[in-house]
């Protein structure tokens, strides 16, 4: 009732200024825009760029636009609306806090104990999907694993025992002995979260939410889900070659990106971004610097916080 009140009163205050200004009795569209453009033009503000002109034109367009009675709801485009209601939201979200997840696949390998160090130091959470076969290679992985294991910032996951030793459509093609595959991991590292990420593959499932990404896999996901795990892909993907030390993204691209999958609201759940690293991208001081400059820049902003995936997402 207030709203129509609003819209009436604002629908005289509009007419009465159409007759004052032109004599026109005329409310089409069309006339409205030009006479108050020419309203507009009487105003001392003529002297103001014509971009600013139009801003107040468009503003006061968008003002004829919210606060529409009810029963001229239905006079608007079905896009006009829907965007409108996406602008709210998103307008909404841009005020809440964002949520950062830093995922490491492959460990424990070399590079493990550097991303254990670093995280510590920078005390930040993260999450690290693991190789049940990798902790059994050599002393020093083994120590690896239990670092992890032990780091109160760190939250060791599932990647499978053998990785699908590299031949995913094969692996995948027995979801029995790949889903089996998974139980052995979680035995033989001793995770006590049930969480797993898919090798080779960016399938999400937990809760009611199920993304596949057009190949074979979606049965094991099903068959983890379905034992209690929840399977998570990523969002953003940051590569460095583990060797040289040198990225494919610069920490400024991948910072970029992040911000722009939260800014834009791309990633799969708003307000909330995967990012997803390799233990191995860690072996030189190099590319270690590189993670410390990535989290240093994203520490930045007062509104984000580092979470485990045990903790995603997180809603409002
Ligand atoms: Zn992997």
């Amino acid at each position: 009732m207030i709203m129509r009140s609003r819209f009436l009163f604002f629908c005289f205050a509009l007419c009465s200024l159409v007759l004052l200004s032109t004599g026109c009795n005329s409310t089409s569209s069309k006339a409205l825009t030009s006479v108050v453009y020419d309203s507009i033009s009487a105003d001392p503000a003529i002297l103001a760029p014509p971009s600013l002109l139009m801003d107040k034109l468009d503003s006061l367009k968008k003002g004829l636009l919210y606060f529409p009675p009810v029963d001229s709801i239905n006079k608007i485009e079905p896009k006009v609306a829907r965007a409108m209601l996406k602008d709210s939201i998103y307008r909404e979200l841009k005020k809440k806090p964002k949520h950062i997840y830093l995922t490491f696949d492959d460990g424990p390998l070399l590079g493990s104990l550097a991303i254990d160090s670093i995280v510590t130091a920078k005390g930040v959470k993260s999450s690290v999907f693991l190789i049940g076969k990798h902790a059994k290679m050599s002393k020093m992985l083994s120590r690896s694993l239990q670092k992890y294991l032990e780091n109160p910032l760190v939250e060791a996951y599932n990647h499978s025992y053998t990785h699908a030793n590299h031949r995913y459509q094969t692996f995948y093609s027995d979801p029995t002995a790949a889903y089996t595959d998974f139980v052995r991991a979680q035995e033989e590292l001793g995770l006590k979260h049930k969480v797993a990420r898919l090798p080779g593959r960016n399938i999400w499932m937990f809760g009611d939410v199920k993304r596949l990404d057009g190949r074979n896999g979606g049965t094991t996901a099903e068959m983890l889900h379905e034992d209690g795990f929840q399977v998570f892909g990523w969002d953003v993907e940051w590569r460095i070659n583990g060797r040289t030390g040198e990225s494919e993204q610069s920490v400024d691209m991948t910072y970029k990106a992040m911000k722009s999958y939260l800014d834009k609201n791309i990633s799969l759940y708003p307000n909330n971004v995967v990012l997803l690293m390799h233990d191995d991208m860690f072996q030189l001081p190099k590319a270690q610097h590189k993670l410390a400059a990535l989290i240093d820049s994203l520490k930045q902003h007062p509104d984000y916080s580092f979470e485990f995936m045990t903790d995603y997402p997180k809603k409002y």
